[in-house]
């Protein structure tokens, strides 16, 4: 029964299909020639004769190895120093360790924790060395920050690995991202929100009258032409005139993943967090957006007295006959 699901051992703990087959990817990337191969030496200076590489230029020690094939010595990796650094002594005799000592490393998306041996022969202890800062309990910050990083760019996971593996840099499983996204999304949902309260209040105190003026718009995940529109999302700001900061956001979705799934096999859906608030047509979300943005302002005391559009009649119907519409 446990034995179909945990069949295989990751880390040395029993682990689902699901995680072992990642697990099995990981390796396969990563043993890839390309990935973890020598590096190109593109823009590279040409030196005659042996080049050697010796502690005053490396700073790690005694003389270090160069080409040796093992696996954590190929490729870049993201490190904080200052962390490297303080981490660098024997967890038992607390004698100065070496990055020449390393005997294996594992990697957790862009960090890692590097197994290095004790240079005291009477020692001879494995101290784990973390490449950067953990946040209590949860995984490596860099983690968080390359998930960040990613929707800051408007990329996709893909993106970032096609990135990483041009940089030779170990690329990170694209579910992780996916995983660290989900969970940042509440936080970053949490900052807009403080940022656009904060946005009306400079707007307010910047304008001439107690209405605010501004220009609102909305947009589609996928593109629509004159005639049809049908993308799942839509997202709608309105941009305050004097300031040129996002007073409100709205955001339409009429599409679930979980829902969907439990739907093509038609059973019934188990209680999830759904995204779906919008169930009518695509084109629909743009005055909704505006309309629910709209009484949002008015339910925290702000009134909205110009609003810039583009020239669209379901927008510009629906908004209340008090505002003054200019496009
Ligand atoms: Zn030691
Ligand atoms: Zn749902």
């Amino acid at each position: 029964m446990a034995d179909d699901k945990y069949s295989q051992r990751v880390r040395g703990k029993m682990a689902s299909t699901g995680r072992s087959k990642k697990a099995d990817r990981m390796r396969k990337m990563n043993s890839k020639e390309t990935l973890r191969g020598e590096d190109h030496d593109y823009g590279a200076v040409f030196v005659e004769g042996p080049i050697s590489v010796n502690a005053t230029d490396l700073e790690v020690g005694e003389n270090v190895e160069l080409g040796s094939s093992k696996p954590w010595f190929q490729g870049r990796r993201v490190v904080e120093l200052d962390v490297l650094a303080r981490s660098m002594n024997c967890e038992k005799c607390s004698s100065w360790l070496r990055l020449s000592d390393i005997k294996d490393e594992v990697i957790y998306g862009m960090a890692s924790f590097l197994y290095i041996s004790c240079r005291s022969s009477a020692c001879q202890h494995i101290s784990l060395v973390p490449t950067g800062k953990k946040s209590n309990g949860k995984g490596f910050d860099i983690n968080y920050k390359v998930c960040l990083a990613m929707i800051n760019a408007g990329m996709g996971p893909s993106h970032v690995n096609n990135f990483l593996t041009g940089c030779n840099i170990p690329p990170v499983d694209a579910s992780t991202l996916r995983k660290k996204q989900k969970e940042l999304a509440p936080v970053i949902i949490e900052a807009a929100e403080a940022s656009c309260k904060e946005a009306q209040r400079e707007e307010l105190e910047c304008s001439e009258c107690s209405e605010l003026e501004g220009s609102f718009d909305a947009g589609w995940q996928k593109r629509g032409s004159g005639w049809s529109y049908n993308s799942h999302t839509g997202h709608a700001s309105l941009i305050g005139i004097n300031t040129g900061k996002v007073v409100e956001f709205d955001v339409r979705t009429r599409n679930c993943s979980i829902c969907q799934y439990y739907i093509g096999k038609n059973e019934p859906k188990p209680p999830h967090e759904c995204n779906v608030n919008w169930t009518g047509s695509s084109k629909g979300m743009e005055p909704d957006m505006a309309c629910s943005m709209i009484q949002r302002l008015a339910e925290d005391g702000y009134t909205v007295g110009t609003l810039h559009a583009d020239n669209d009649a379901t927008t510009q119907s629906r908004l209340p006959r008090s505002i003054i519409k200019k496009r």
